[in-house]
C-alpha cells in the first residue's frame, strides 16, 4: 500500500503495478494500422482477466511515428512488454535501451517469434524473456514482478488450449485504431471492418516461411461458439461489418472443423476474406464460405516456376491452382495471389512465367514481394543447401518489400546467390531486382496491384 495526501487527510491507496504494452511503429508496413497488434491485444485481455484490479495496463501504440520521435510518447511504467518480430527487434532493442536511461526501475519482458528463434541474444536485450506460448507465462511473469521474483526466463513446453482464453479486448486501443474501411474490395470496400485470427498454426513447411517454428504445436481453431462471440462482440461494440480473417489457413482442411466454424461465422452474417491454400479445400467448403459471407480469398502461389515450387517444398500444382482460381472466379469469390521474386532456382524468364500464369488463372489482384530469407525459415536455417550468402544480421535490413513499388525505394536484398547452385546459374541480385521492378510496373499499368 502507498501512503499519500489528499485535502489534507492521510489516505492510503492500494498500489497497482503499471504495465505499458509497446507496439513498435510498424515502418517496414506500408500501412502500419492495417497490422492490428491483435497479440498484444490478447495478452493484455488475459492479464487483466487474470490479475484485475492489481494491475493498471494500456497499449502504448508508436505505430505511424518515427522512430526518432516515438520515445517522447512512452510514459513510465513499472513493467514494459513487447511482443517481437524480426522487423521489430531492432527498434524495439533501441526503445529498451533509451527507457532503461530514463525509466531504470522499470523491468522489460519480451516474447514472440524473435525471442523464440535467437533466446540468447534476446536474454541480453530484456530482463525476462518469454519462450513457448505466452498466455500462462506472461501472468506468471508479472505476478513474479509483483512479489520481486521476476526470472530471466518462463518456458511453456506444451501446446495451450486456445479456447480457454478470452478473444482480444479492443478496448486498449482508440475506436478509430480498431476500426477500418477498405479491407473488402468493389462494392463491400467502404464497409467498418478490422482484423481477427482464429486459428494458430499451418501444417505444412514451405522452406521459405518462418511457420513451422513460430506456433508451437498442432494447428488449431477456435470453437465456432467462440467465433461467433468475439464476431458479435465486434458488431455490437464497433459495428464492424467486414472482417479481414488473418488465419493461415481461414478454410479448416478438415470438414468436420471447416463445417461448423464456416457455419459459425455465416450466422454472424458478417462479410470478411482470407487466405487459403491453393490446394487441399474441398470445393463444397469453399461454397459455404461464400454463404458464410466470404468476399475476397488471398491464395499463396509464390513462383510461377513448377521447379521452384518443388525446391521451397511449397505443395502444389500450377495447373491445379489456375483452375482454383477460376473456380473461386465462378464462385464469386474474389482472388488475390501472391508471388515472391528471387527464390531459389529462379528461371531466367520468370517475369514471363508469371505473366502467363496470371494471363490464365485471370486473379483480381496481385501482390508481389521480393525473397528474404526470415528467420526461423529452413532457408535461413540452412542457408548453404539453397546456395544463399546472409550478407548480415542487422534485422532492420530483413525486410520484404511487400506488394509496393514507389520509384523512391529501393529493394537491397540481404543476401546473394553462389554462381552456380544445385539448381542451375544462381540468379544475381541486380537481376532479382530488375525482375521484380519490371513485374511490379506491369502489373501496376494492369490495375492488379495496389
Ligand atoms: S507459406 Fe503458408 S502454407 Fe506455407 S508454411 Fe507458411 S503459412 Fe503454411
Amino acid at each position: 500500500m502507498n501512503q499519500k495526501t489528499f485535502e489534507g487527510y492521510l489516505v492510503t491507496e492500494k498500489y497497482m503495478l503499471k504495465i505499458g504494452f509497446i507496439i513498435p511503429s510498424g515502418k517496414h508496413n506500408y500501412e502500419p494500422f492495417r497490422n492490428q497488434p491483435l497479440t498484444e491485444l490478447y495478452l493484455l485481455t488475459i492479464v487483466e482477466e487474470r490479475l484485475g484490479d492489481k494491475v493498471q495496463l494500456s497499449m502504448i501504440d508508436l505505430r505511424g511515428i518515427e522512430e526518432r520521435h516515438s520515445i517522447y510518447r512512452i510514459p513510465e511504467n513499472d513493467v514494459f512488454l513487447y511482443s517481437a518480430a524480426t522487423l521489430s527487434i531492432d527498434e524495439i532493442s533501441r526503445i529498451v535501451q533509451k527507457l532503461r536511461s530514463v525509466y531504470p526501475n522499470a523491468k522489460h519482458i519480451a516474447g514472440g517469434a524473435h525471442i523464440n528463434i535467437f533466446p540468447e541474444e534476446s536474454a541480453t536485450i530484456f530482463d525476462t524473456i518469454v519462450l513457448g506460448e505466452g498466455e500462462e507465462l506472461i501472468v506468471k511473469a508479472i505476478n513474479d514482478v509483483m512479489v520481486s521474483k521476476l526470472k530471466p526466463r518462463y518456458i511453456q513446453n506444451k501446446p495451450v488450449d486456445i479456447d480457454i482464453y478470452p478473444y482480444p479486448s479492443r478496448k486498449f486501443l482508440p475506436k478509430t485504431a480498431v476500426v477500418d474501411t477498405g479491407l473488402l474490395d468493389g462494392e463491400n470496400t467502404n464497409l467498418k471492418g478490422t482484423a481477427v485470427v482464429f486459428s494458430r498454426g499451418c501444417p505444412f513447411n514451405c522452406y521459405f516461411c518462418a511457420n513451422k517454428n513460430l506456433t508451437f504445436g498442432p494447428v488449431r481453431y477456435r470453437a465456432p461458439n467462440l467465433v461467433k462471440e468475439e464476431i458479435e462482440y465486434l458488431k455490437k461494440e464497433y459495428e464492424i461489418e467486414a472482417l479481414a480473417i488473418k488465419d493461415d489457413n481461414c478454410i479448416p482442411f478438415n470438414k468436420r472443423f471447416a463445417k461448423p466454424f464456416l457455419e459459425a461465422i455465416g450466422q454472424t452474417k458478417i462479410k470478411w476474406r482470407g487466405q487459403t491454400r491453393a490446394n487441399g479445400v474441398p470445393s463444397d467448403m469453399v461454397k459455404l464460405a461464400k454463404k458464410a459471407g466470404c468476399t475476397d480469398l488471398a491464395i499463396g502461389i509464390e513462383s510461377a516456376s513448377p521447379k521452384v515450387l518443388k525446391i521451397i517444398n511449397k505443395q502444389i500444382d500450377l495447373d491445379k491452382a489456375k483452375d482454383y482460381i477460376q473456380f473461386l472466379n465462378k464462385t464469386g469469390i474474389g482472388v488475390r495471389v501472391h508471388f515472391i521474386l528471387g527464390l531459389p532456382g529462379e528461371p531466367d524468364d520468370i517475369v514471363k512465367q508469371t505473366l502467363n500464369f496470371i494471363n490464365k488463372a485471370n486473379p483480381g489482384s496481385v501482390l508481389l514481394s521480393l525473397f528474404c530469407p526470415m528467420p526461423g525459415s529452413e532457408i535461413f536455417e540452412d542457408p548453404k543447401r539453397f546456395s544463399v550468402n546472409l550478407h548480415t544480421k542487422n534485422w532492420d535490413a530483413y525486410r520484404n518489400v511487400f506488394g509496393r513499388f514507389d520509384e523512391n525505394e529501393h529493394p537491397s536484398p540481404v543476401f546473394n546467390y553462389d554462381e552456380v547452385t544445385p539448381f542451375g546459374r544462381g540468379m544475381k541480385n541486380e537481376e532479382i531486382i530488375q525482375n521484380y521492378e519490371e513485374l511490379q510496373i506491369i502489373l501496376r499499368d494492369r490495375g492488379l496491384n495496389f
